[in-house]
């Protein structure tokens, strides 16, 4: 079958147009919710979305690449681009230096690109600050309690201890939800693909980040 036309019922908007900013989309979430999954599928819809790559000071997991799940660097590397403020915000999670590299996100959004993060809640309010009229937040929920531990489980990379730790910052992360715009409750994966592109598109027609349409709307103004 021929690839739908964007215009077609059901296609998602471009993630780039020219002359509107870019929307910075952080989608946080504890462990286990399901957020990587769903910002994975909203890529795969619109390959234009931009992805902000962090660095991190952890080891990479079996099958993470190097540039495309994380830049993975030593922690005097990471404290060097801290300190030289080519990293937009950055937190420790379980330890370990995690941050998002400014120059990228910057270029992506003043080009019109619209950019998906997957960082924690410590980051979301730092790049809220740094952003605050780019910035929309999605929290993703697991179901229950019950889901989000036998997902945490699931993980066999993980040992008992690295489990009850995540176990832990979960609860922390969820604690900072409606500091968020939209939250969804992931229960069936679709549905919540669903809900999350419908946050995009509706960040995508802010009033605010229209400003390209100025020109447009002052020609239905009255003649004089
Ligand atoms: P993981 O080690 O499982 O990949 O990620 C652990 C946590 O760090 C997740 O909650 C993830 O969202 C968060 N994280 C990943 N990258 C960044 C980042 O650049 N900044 C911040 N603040 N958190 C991040």
């Amino acid at each position: 079958a021929a690839p739908a036309a964007p215009s077609s019922p059901g296609a998602p908007a471009r993630s780039v147009q020219p002359g509107r900013r870019g929307v910075c989309l952080v989608i946080a979430a504890p462990s286990g919710a399901g957020k990587s999954t769903i910002a994975r599928a909203l890529r795969a819809r619109d390959p234009s979305l931009f992805t902000s790559v962090s660095v991190t000071t952890r080891a990479p997991r079996p099958g993470e690449r190097e540039g495309v799940d994380y830049h993975f660097r030593p922690l005097d590397q990471f404290r060097d681009m801290a300190r030289k403020g080519d990293l937009l915000e950055w937190a420790e999670v379980f330890g370990r230096g995690y941050g998002t590299p400014r120059k990228p996100l910057l270029e992506a959004l003043e080009s019109g690109r619209d950019v998906i993060l997957d960082i924690d809640w410590q980051g979301y309010r730092q790049l809220r600050k740094a952003l605050p009229e780019d910035v929309v937040g999605l929290f993703v929920l697991p179901p229950s309690l019950e889901a989000l531990e036998s997902r945490l489980r699931g993980r066999d990379s993980d040992s008992a201890e690295e489990i009850g730790k995540r176990m832990r910052a979960a609860m922390d992360e969820i604690s900072h939800w409606n500091e968020f715009d939209y939250v969804l409750v992931n229960e069936v994966l679709d549905q919540a693909v669903e809900e999350a592109q419908a946050v995009l598109t509706a960040a995508r027609m802010a009033v605010r980040r229209r400003r390209d349409l100025h020109a447009q709307v002052a020609r239905f103004s009255p003649a004089e």
